[in-house]
């Protein structure tokens, strides 16, 4: 291929030859600025030992720089009309692999393991369908996939939530999730400019990196006492615990030494664990 996928003309051009429109309902807004891509590559710190799953190849324009820095893409589109165009945008690259599955319901932690046999870096890249964001990231936390790392762009107000610190209104149980697992970081901010169609929101790129995490804390049950906190975000802590658990909620709060009027946005990701300790460790 001459020139980058992700430049104007070579979009339209692409668009034009194979008859394409972009999908709203599958969330496509195609790039169309060359070093974006580079930077995003760059940031994923995908090298020839790093195997790539990607959600969302669209027309290849992301997967075509991963394909050239990383060992392989593995990319999950959902859209079947972009099968044939992505055989042959991607054709002078044998790296790649196009899986025409939903990322919500594909095995991942099969896609995972395969991988595993033959790589010991994994991460995920993608510059994300908006509409289901939270969704992938859910289904990426909750798998058994141990990524090196998560390299994702998506709409500025999410990314706000991620980062999201106590007494915000955009901390909530997601933010706390997030920043348990990970150290987070903006890779860089992105117009709306650099994109066919424009979307109606700025972008962010961010960079997740799994931390270190305490081996006594169980995810899934850690994580259902968060959410569990957040519930309803306007009533106390002692309220939204009390229909979760069947236990002096108040002792508990005592000990943990947090009042039964604070609410979950006021509460620190150590106070959470702390609070996990006390009801799960004694
Ligand atoms: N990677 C391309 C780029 O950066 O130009 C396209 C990104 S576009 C924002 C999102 C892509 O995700 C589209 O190609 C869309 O068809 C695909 N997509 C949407 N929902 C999906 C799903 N559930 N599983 C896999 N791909 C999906």
């Amino acid at each position: 291929m001459d020139r980058p996928i992700a430049t104007i003309a070579k979009t339209k051009a692409i668009m034009a030859e194979f008859g394409l429109y972009p999908n709203k309902g599958f969330g496509q807004n195609f790039i169309i600025e060359p070093k974006i891509i580079e930077k995003i590559a760059q940031a994923s710190q995908a090298d020839k030992n790093t195997a790539v799953i990607e959600v969302g190849p669209g027309i290849g324009a992301l997967t075509e720089q991963l394909a050239i820095v990383a060992r392989s893409v593995l990319a999950f589109e959902i859209d079947k009309k972009l099968i044939n165009v992505l055989a042959h945008t991607l054709s002078d690259h044998d790296n790649v692999k196009i899986i025409n599955e939903d990322f919500l319901t594909c095995d991942l932690n099969y896609h995972y393991q395969t991988l595993k046999q033959t790589c010991d870096q994994i991460i995920m890249v993608a510059n994300l369908p908006y509409y289901i964001t939270t969704t992938i990231i859910f289904k990426v936390i909750e798998s058994k996939g141990d990524f090196s790392s998560l390299t994702f762009m998506v709409q500025k107000e999410l990314a706000d939530r991620f980062m999201a610190k106590p007494n915000t209104k955009d901390y909530n149980a997601l933010s706390v999730m997030l920043q348990h697992l990970y150290d987070i970081n903006i890779v860089m901010r992105v117009s709306p400019n650099v994109f066919i169609p424009k979307p109606a929101v700025d972008s962010i790129v961010v960079r997740f990196v799994p931390k270190d995490i305490e081996d006594d804390i169980d995810q899934d049950k850690f994580f259902q006492l968060i959410k569990a906190c957040f519930i309803q975000r306007r009533k106390t802590i002692y309220n939204n615990l009390k229909q979760y658990l069947d236990q002096d909620i108040n002792m508990i709060l005592t000990r943990v030494g947090i009042s039964a009027q604070r609410r979950a946005e006021s509460l620190t990701l150590d106070e959470f664990k702390s609070l996990y300790g006390v009801i799960y460790e004694g």
